[in-house]
């Protein structure tokens, strides 16, 4: 192991090294990846000298999101802490099921989730787990509210039109658990949004009268903190007003995205009122900036999780009291340790060191936001109060220029498209950025644009 190590300590340092000097790197095609890389798998193994540097070459050649210049997707940068931690979660291989095997571990996890339900004011029967991502998260929350509407479907399955509604702006992975969990996709309804991107509260609670009308069973109301493309917060209060006069109608707020929100006293304002809400998650892979994956998700009453999610294994629940037995309150069996990394940040910086995180994505989202409302050449289309700021540059068709910048190696930016207009989606994720590395954004764009202005397709 100890030349594995060294050997870790080498390649890491070559792409740090590398990250700093190109940036993001320019992509293979995907139809040529087996002809430039040896990846296919034989019978003889490789020694040592051409293992090594065939790892260097695929470490060299991967896209690089922790640098300066992706700002791709929901997450990024690189949390020295938070990586660190994840470094020995890997040493330990640790799996959460049991405190048998997981020992401190587990009590690190359930530090964590009690600490988060103490801050959202859950209450005292709160609970919450450690899935696999947000959209397992949003996947629970929706098991956990089909099985409360009806305790005896985990028996029997689901025989009635039993309802979702969530906006039009919302996560895809609603669909997704839609077909998963039995419910459907006819059965769910997208409520319209208003041109900010938030749920229309008269639209969905009309929504809800007529499909009672209709004798349908409406049991899952998702409201989202941060939407996917503009950044948008749903009002939880306004949803909630309307969702506790129905009888079994969960309300759970997917904050997979923005829900680090409550980490700021400046912006926990965003999520206000979810202390209504039956359940909450919130990924701290993306603002918290955690190595992949880290999500969280909370819940009022610790036994709906036991309800949806224990089952007896003699086999694997041999000692201690089921507090510490995480895996009675997992979607998996074996389950890799997510708390470690999170814990080692938040323990080295503080609660108010995840502010400073929160706030600094806002403060680069409000830089980008000013820089493009300043300058004439741009269209500006997202609003206050989000980390993404969408925006198109001197009529230039953002799919073309996104996807030219990405091939030619210069930035990693993606389009995202809101109520019929496609738009460049620049996410102000990253805290490790600074202003000037936003103003190096724009500066990197206009020069490209400035040089290939008669190859670029305008709208
Ligand atoms: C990213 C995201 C998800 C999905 O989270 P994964 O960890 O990628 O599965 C769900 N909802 C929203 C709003 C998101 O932004």
């Amino acid at each position: 192991m100890q030349a594995e190590l060294k050997l870790f300590q080498k390649l890491s340092e070559k792409l740090l090294y590398h990250e700093k000097q190109e940036g993001v790197v320019k992509p293979i095609d995907a139809d040529r990846l087996l002809d430039v890389l040896d990846l296919e798998l034989n019978s003889q193994g490789l020694d040592r000298e051409p293992l090594e540097s065939l790892l260097e070459e695929v470490v060299l050649s991967t896209p690089r999101t922790s640098t300066k210049l992706f700002f791709n997707q929901l997450f990024g940068g690189r949390n020295p802490k938070g990586t660190l931690g994840e470094l020995l979660a890997v040493m330990l291989n640790t799996s959460m099921y049991t405190y048998k095997v997981g020992g401190p571990q587990v009590g690190i996890e359930k530090v964590i989730i009690n600490k988060v339900c103490e801050m959202l004011n859950f209450g005292k029967n709160a609970d919450g787990t450690f899935p696999p991502g947000g959209s397992m998260s949003n996947f629970m929350a929706m098991l956990m509210a089909r099985d409360a509407y009806n305790r005896d479907i985990k028996f029997e399955g689901v025989s009635d039109k039993m309802i979702i509604y969530t906006s039009q702006a919302s996560h895809y992975s609603i669909t997704k658990n839609a077909m998963f969990g039995g419910i459907g996709i006819e059965q769910i309804r997208k409520i319209e949004t208003d041109t900010h991107g938030k749920m229309h509260p008269e639209a969905l609670e009309e929504q809800i009268e007529r499909d009672i009308k209709m004798g349908l069973k409406p049991f899952f109301v998702n409201a989202t903190a941060g939407t996917t493309v503009l950044g948008a917060f749903d009002d939880i209060n306004a949803i909630h007003e309307i969702t506790k006069n129905y009888k079994n109608l969960w309300l759970h707020v997917d904050g997979a995205y923005c829900g680090s929100v409550m980490f700021s006293d400046t912006y926990k304002h965003l999520i206000e009122g979810v202390e209504k809400a039956d359940s909450f998650c919130f990924n701290a892979h993306k603002m918290l900036n955690i190595p992949l994956s880290c999500s969280i998700l909370i819940t009022k009453e610790k036994y709906n999780l036991k309800h949806s999610f224990a089952c007896e294994a003699d086999y694997l629940y041999q000692t201690d009291d089921d507090d510490y037995n995480l895996g009675k309150t997992s979607l998996q069996c074996g389950r890799r340790n997510d708390a470690l990394k999170f814990w080692t940040l938040w323990k080295s910086i503080g609660t108010t060191g995840l502010e400073k995180m929160v706030d600094q994505q806002f403060k680069l989202a409000e830089t980008a936001r000013d820089y493009i409302q300043n300058h004439p050449d741009y269209e500006l289309y997202s609003y206050e109060d989000s980390i993404s700021v969408c925006f198109n540059y001197k009529n230039i068709d953002p799919r073309d220029l996104c996807n030219s910048l990405y091939e030619d190696g210069k930035l990693m930016v993606g389009y995202g498209e809101f109520q019929g207009k496609t738009f460049v989606r620049l996410v102000a994720i990253n805290s490790n950025n600074q202003v000037e590395d936003i103003m190096n954004f724009f500066k990197i764009m206009e020069a490209y644009v400035e040089d290939k202005v008669l190859e670029l397709v305008t709208t």
